[in-house]
């Protein structure tokens, strides 16, 4: 039997069939989206307007930064990004197979979300844990 990972974050959703996404919520009065749940929309400051969405997995890279402070555990140097979605939420992440060069990446270059193991991080009975990735898009 194939054991489910666990997402390593609420927003990871890992359906049964088909494949993980991230759950974003949309604000009912501007169309904000954003990553995480909340009840007040911080674009327009409406109230209870929030509903569920599954956000795009495609966009362009905002800004990076190389990374080089490590941690346990942690390889360096690696390239922490924001990226602007196609619907404009903006997300947080590490952007992986590409090098960590600033001569190699380029601002607003098309790239991709993708799901895999978070790092071989595992919970106390041996789960594994799924998180997102941005790697370079076609
Ligand atoms: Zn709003």
């Amino acid at each position: 039997m194939k054991v489910k990972p666990l997402p390593a974050v609420p927003y990871i959703k890992i359906p049964d069939e088909g494949e993980p996404y991230l759950e974003g919520y949309k604000c009912g009065s501007c169309g904000a989206t954003f990553l995480g749940e909340r009840a007040t929309c911080s674009k327009c400051g409406a109230r209870d307007q929030m509903s569920t969405t599954t956000l795009p997995t495609r966009g362009k890279l905002y800004s990076y930064s190389i990374v080089y402070r490590s941690f346990p555990g942690i390889d360096v140097p690696y390239i922490s990004a924001i990226v602007d979605l196609e619907d404009g939420t903006a997300i947080k992440g590490n952007l992986i197979n590409i090098d960590p060069d600033p001569a190699s990446i380029e601002f607003d270059m098309p790239v991709e979300v993708i799901f895999a193991d978070a790092l071989g991080r595992k919970d106390q009975e041996g789960n594994s844990y799924l998180s997102y990735f941005f790697q370079p898009a076609s």
